[in-house]
């Protein structure tokens, strides 16, 4: 299996390579050249979730060991997930939801970044690199702390965040600037998340800026989705979950489920897609978003146009004008006209717009949910069925309801719900009618938690008592200069 640029088809890597690389010189992503297929999934309903991981994973990575391979699956998924089954279903009347809330970091990206350190080492290991890998990350909120947990302490690893100052919760914040680890850096930017990411690949995209790195004995990966790396393991839970389904008797093989998705890059939906390539029986998937509703926009008239305000909104991991990700998607619906996508990405950064004609989503449907409607249908839910949810899955939530209401499909549907609403907790308790007025973040998720019966999760609580350990702060113009100074690579002179 080889992985092409989706700006040019010439540029090929192997798996380990692309993990590697974060991100292809060209500025393109790394895309499989076919999709594998996975097949009798009646067959293999009993399997647990690392077995699960194993089977996809491996026609995926083709250049690990199979016994390398399971060890990374075996040490990523152990116990720091609260749930044996890593990645449980909640059953809320016909809807079933897909937490993947369970990891360290409390939201849907410890299912990707627990494992990616460890693909990461031994992709170096199978390159045989001997330099110092960097990790460059924007986050929106959750990427940063989940990428900070998993890369903490690894040896030959540095690892960076920027995150915007102003864009994430107050929890997120905390998790991130509280992160132990001598070769870990946090630095808050003075702008939102598209100036952060757009920030982090122009420096991807620095070749002179590589060149000194390299002279120090440096070299810079990424831990965003736009890493297949990240990808790849997200694939693993829909699998499972239609397995799951299937053990329950609440499908048959061959039945199709709906997936939605709350999106932001448009990684965690892409997987799904990946997942349908490669053989999950899949009807819709559902792609929903916040306020800041370009993909809503895109699936529904072919433009894609991120000339327009970023509007925060309670659901900051989904505050978002470019979507990353959505580039590989194009790729593949062009049949892998790299040429194309290109000239797209090209309009994107110029022109802020590209428009597509004959655009062929019929995969898809595209909606969106308001701050009010997120309020009500976290209040709705809880009222109604006892289920607290958060801001991003009420997103999900809301936008299902639109689909059902508007088709009166009523095929199976999975709900990816992507983080504990503790993390988000003040807009969910003022959802459920607590007064969060003038109080800070940990009293009012200790009055969540009296008030729903359900515990803090340990590593919220934990976060009271600790000590603020970064503090840098910088304008998206001085990314680069933080970075030389984190790492003492100064100009050189020749
Ligand atoms: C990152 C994130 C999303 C968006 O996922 P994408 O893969 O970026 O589309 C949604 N919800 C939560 C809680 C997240 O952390």
């Amino acid at each position: 299996m080889r992985y092409f640029s989706s700006r040019d088809k010439d540029i090929k890597v192997s798996p380990s390579q692309a993990i590697i690389q974060g991100i292809s010189k060209d500025g393109g992503l790394f895309v499989p050249e076919s999709f594998p297929k996975i097949e009798n999934l009646d067959q293999i309903k009993d399997m647990d979730y690392k077995s699960v991981a194993f089977l996809i994973m491996s026609k995926l990575l083709t250049d690990f060991e199979p016994d390398a391979l399971k060890e990374c699956i075996d040490r990523a998924y152990d116990s720091k997930f609260t749930s044996e089954e890593i990645a449980p279903i909640s059953q809320v009347n016909d809807i079933s939801f897909l937490e993947l809330f369970h990891g360290p970091t409390l939201a849907f990206k410890d299912m990707a970044l627990s494992i990616l350190p460890y693909l990461l080492k031994e992709s170096m290991k199978i390159q045989g690199v001997d330099k110092e890998v960097v990790i460059l990350t924007a986050t929106s909120g959750d990427t940063g702390k989940a990428a900070l947990e998993g890369f903490a302490n690894v040896d030959k690893i540095k690892i960076i965040v920027f995150y915007p100052e102003n864009g994430v919760s107050e929890i997120q914040r905390k998790q991130m600037i509280t992160q132990v680890g001598d070769n870990t850096f946090v630095v808050g930017i003075n702008g939102n998340f598209d100036d952060a990411q757009s920030g982090v690949k122009d420096i991807f995209n620095d070749r002179e800026y590589e060149s000194l790195l390299s002279k120090h004995n440096y070299q810079l990966s990424s831990a965003n989705s736009i890493n297949i790396g990240r990808l790849i393991p997200q694939i693993v839970y829909y699998f499972y979950s239609y397995l799951v389904l299937l053990r329950q008797g609440k499908i048959q093989a061959g039945d199709k489920i709906n997936i939605v998705v709350p999106t932001g890059n448009f990684g965690n939906i892409l997987a799904a897609y990946y997942g349908k390539q490669m053989g999950l029986p899949v009807n819709k998937l559902i792609c929903a978003s916040n306020d800041n509703k370009v993909l809503t926009d895109f699936i529904n008239t072919g433009t894609y146009d991120k000339r327009r305000e970023l509007i925060l909104t309670s659901s900051p991991s989904m505050d978002i004008l470019v979507s990353s990700n959505l580039e590989r998607l194009l790729y593949h619906l062009s049949g892998g006209d790299s040429g194309y996508i290109k000239t797209l990405m090209g309009q994107l950064s110029e022109e802020g717009y590209y428009k597509i004609d004959n655009l062929n989503m019929e995969d898809f449907y595209g909606g969106f949910s308001t701050e009010k409607d997120i309020d009500s249908m976290i209040y709705k839910l809880y009222s109604e069925h006892n289920y607290l949810m958060d801001t991003h899955t009420a997103v999900a939530y809301n936008v299902y309801e639109q689909y059902k209401e508007e088709t009166k499909d009523n095929t199976i549907t999975l709900i990816s719900s992507t983080a504990s609403p503790f993390k988000f907790g003040e807009a969910v308790a003022s959802a459920i009618g607590l007064d969060t007025k003038d109080k800070d973040d940990f009293s009012i998720i200790s009055e969540l938690s009296k008030a729903t019966k359900i515990h803090v999760p340990g590593p919220i609580d934990e976060l009271k008592n600790k000590e603020v350990l970064h503090k840098n702060k910088c304008d998206k113009e001085d990314m680069k200069n933080i970075i030389s100074d984190f790492l003492k690579v100064g100009e050189l002179d020749d």
